[in-house]
């Protein structure tokens, strides 16, 4: 039996994918079926799971999508090229991109305007650097360790860092002090592109990892920031394993131990819940090391296009009330969670 269990706060969905998830909820419950999206809505397979058995289909290229149809772009962030090809192809197109990896495509912007060059630090194929260096693809050079710094070839040019939202701290600060090293009065953001809640989950971990010997990771295997979390504990020199389900915890050697358990940006609390009801500890204790008050609005287009729903409704029965119970101006309210149940 487990002697100590900690659940961890802040721990699960951020910001960014709460709205993409309730973005791509409303869309089931405004459009006809079936709604497209453009890559996984979050990189998580329960909820992309969740959404298919609704009819929503995830596709990779626009060329899958068929014309006049509603799609959706995911919450990772889209090439401006892309996302234009999606803009012609469909009839409504509604970009989910989080603000935060917005913020990086406008640096990325922003530097190639000023004639820098742009050393990009994230995972090849993952989708928000595909994105990320699909804004000035002639610009950016993509690194993913301290090695690939040796060999970008930028020497005697003007040079700026960007990086991916949701690496591990110990993964971005080598690659930074090489860069910085390397590139004497390298630019950087204004604010770090690690975004509140990467730091933020990595943060919490390693100011408990002294009180416990094993630490548990809930999200999927394409969830970049769910596999920081594991590098985090890892490199701390403690036992840390990424938990999808209740099965992967069936090996593991728990007798006795002091487990701590968080959960990536994208992961559902359910499971969470799932794997404290099973390991049954001696002792829980709820550890907060920070707490998240983020809100992001849903997407413009989308905002637009319900309030004008609304309006017509309330025009044809204007004896009822016919926004519906969890209407947009509630939807600071109502959770992700409440979101995926209504479906
Ligand atoms: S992990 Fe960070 S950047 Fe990614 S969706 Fe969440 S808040 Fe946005």
């Amino acid at each position: 039996m487990v002697n100590n269990l900690y659940i961890v706060t802040p721990r699960g969905f951020c910001a960014g994918v709460e709205m993409a998830i309730k973005a791509l909820t409303w869309m089931l419950k405004i459009y006809d079926e079936p709604v497209y999206c453009y890559h996984e809505i979050v990189h998580n397979d329960w909820i992309v799971e969740k959404f298919r058995n609704k009819n929503v289909v995830f596709i990779e290229d626009p060329k899958e999508l068929p014309e006049n149809s509603i799609v959706m772009l995911s919450a990772h962030g889209t090439a401006p090229k892309i996302e234009n090809e999606f803009k012609n192809i469909s009839m409504t197109s509604v970009n989910s991109v989080c603000p935060l990896v917005t913020k990086v495509h406008h640096e990325a912007k922003r530097f190639t305007k000023d004639g820098k060059k742009i050393i990009y630090v994230g995972h090849k194929n993952h989708d928000e650097a595909l994105g990320a260096l699909g804004v000035a693809p002639e610009n950016m050079q993509l690194v993913e360790s301290v090695d690939d710094i040796n060999e970008i070839n930028f020497h005697d040019e003007s040079v700026a860092l960007l990086a991916q939202t949701t690496l591990a701290m110990s993964e971005w600060e080598p690659i930074l002090n090489k860069a910085q090293k390397e590139y004497k009065n390298i630019e950087l953001p204004r604010k770090s592109d690690l975004c509140y809640a990467t730091t933020n989950r990595q943060k919490a971990l390693i100011n408990i990892s002294d009180k416990v010997d094993i630490v548990f990771v809930v999200g999927s295997s394409t969830s970049s920031n769910t596999n920081a979390l594991v590098t985090t504990i890892s490199n701390l020199g403690k036992e840390a394993h990424r938990i999808e389900t209740l099965e992967d915890l069936k090996e593991i050697n728990v007798e006795n131990k002091n487990v701590a358990i968080t959960a990536g940006a994208s992961a559902p609390e359910h499971i969470v819940n799932e794997i404290s009801n099973f390991l049954n500890p001696n002792n829980l204790e709820f550890y907060t090391d920070t707490t998240e008050e983020e809100y992001f609005p849903l997407p413009k287009e989308l905002r637009t296009n319900i309030a004008g729903l609304s309006k017509l409704l309330q025009s044809m029965f204007p004896q009822n009330d016919t926004e519906p119970s969890n209407g947009i101006s509630k939807d600071k309210n109502w959770s992700a969670t409440e979101a995926l149940s209504s479906l």
